[in-house]
């Protein structure tokens, strides 16, 4: 470590420090965070953006009200117009909504309340498990099936041997696009009742018709379902939500940051919510063209897409890396799926005019006429 002298006002040698850059900085950091790895949030350029299972809509004129809005004052802390918008469409109530800075952030404040273990079955969303760790807290991960479907046997008997404080089941799940069985969701929700509680994750539920956890809540004591506003055209705010009884907010109301939604957010999402049919208009033209991509993809040789509940499409192939890079020279970018599910790359589903420009760059890359030259 180096020594140095600080001057005072007049040049005289003062205090004594210590250069920093000597220093081993992690040697402050807890053992935990040592070992993890920053989320991959890149802002990688292209021409054609399929990476993030964002919405290819936006809602520009949900932006006009934020004009009234003043800046000088913190939000509403309880967020109430939105949670009341959101209740309604849900048919329930405020009380059993709780406004998050995203869903990210709710995972956050749910293992900070409660704590671990954490259970979840693998693969799907990362977060659970990197929050998991940043807390300090363990996390168990239970392969799915060889259908995508959670494996009931080795989760129950997980659920019996590590009593998990929390269990997170993405239905949609991310990555592999499927929704789980509901009975055997209702399965784990019956065999945790007294020893965990069970977020049904529906980040991607716009996109999978009817099957929704929320109406099971009130006769549930142990479920919470997570929703978010960024799949379906508002991913620029971080808003999510957790819908579940009033006595579970409660606990997780004493450590949520006070103001966590900013007011731009709350309008901007207000008003947007409150034009549902544009909402749902956008939902539907997803919902088309992932029918015509996964047409597409199944047509290409080595390509095995998995039919897909959400707004994105698995798919495998033989050299996902090569593919993935071979891609992003074309102006196309994908998410690379590899490390987490052998041979996949996952598209997210994005207008007709991406996805067309998509199909005919994976087409050319598989005829060996464009790519790796
Ligand atoms: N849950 C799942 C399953 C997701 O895929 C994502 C986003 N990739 C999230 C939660 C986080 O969403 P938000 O933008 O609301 O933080």
């Amino acid at each position: 470590m180096q020594k140095q002298n600080l001057l005072d006002e007049k040049g005289k040698k003062g205090r004594v420090w210590y250069n920093s850059l000597a220093m081993d900085i992690r040697k402050f950091v807890r053992p935990n965070i040592v070992s993890l790895s920053a989320y991959e949030a890149r802002e990688i350029p292209c021409r054609v953006k399929l990476d993030a299972n964002e919405s290819p809509y936006g809602f520009s004129e949900a932006l006009l009200a934020v004009k009234s809005l003043k800046t000088n004052r913190y939000p509403d802390p309880e967020a109430k117009e939105l949670r009341k918008l959101i209740a309604k469409d849900l048919r329930t109530r405020p009380e059993n909504i709780l406004q998050g800075n995203g869903s990210d952030e709710l995972i956050s404040y749910l293992i900070t309340t409660f704590g671990g273990p954490v259970l979840y079955p693998v693969p799907t969303f990362s977060m659970y498990g990197i929050i998991s760790q940043a807390l300090g807290e363990r996390s168990v991960g239970i392969p799915l099936d060889e259908e995508f479907d959670l494996d009931l046997k080795p989760m129950l008997s997980a659920i019996h041997k590590y009593r998990p404080k929390i269990i997170f089941l993405s239905s949609p799940n991310n990555p592999t696009g499927n929704c789980f069985s509901s009975e055997k969701i209702l399965k784990i929700l019956e065999a945790s009742g007294s020893t965990s509680l069970v977020v049904v994750d529906e980040a991607y539920q716009a996109f999978a018709g009817n099957k929704s956890f929320v109406r099971l809540i009130d006769d549930s004591g142990n479920l919470l379902v997570m929703r978010t506003l960024s799949k379906v055209g508002l991913a620029a705010l971080r808003v999510g939500f957790l819908i579940t009884k009033k006595e579970i907010i409660r606990e997780v109301n004493k450590i949520r940051l006070p103001f966590n939604l900013n007011s731009f957010s709350q309008a901007i999402a207000c008003k947007a919510l409150k034009n549902g049919k544009l909402l749902k208009q956008h939902v539907q033209s997803v919902i088309e063209e992932r029918g015509i991509l996964f047409r597409e993809l199944s047509k290409i040789r080595q390509v095995t897409p998995f039919p897909s509940d959400a707004n994105f499409i698995l798919f495998r192939v033989k050299e996902p890396d090569r593919i993935y890079r071979d891609l992003l020279k074309m102006g196309v970018l994908l998410r690379n799926m590899n490390g987490a599910v052998a041979g996949c790359l996952r598209v997210t589903v994005g207008t007709k005019k991406e996805n067309t420009i998509f199909l005919a760059a994976l087409k050319r890359i598989m005829k060996g006429e464009a790519g790796a030259q």
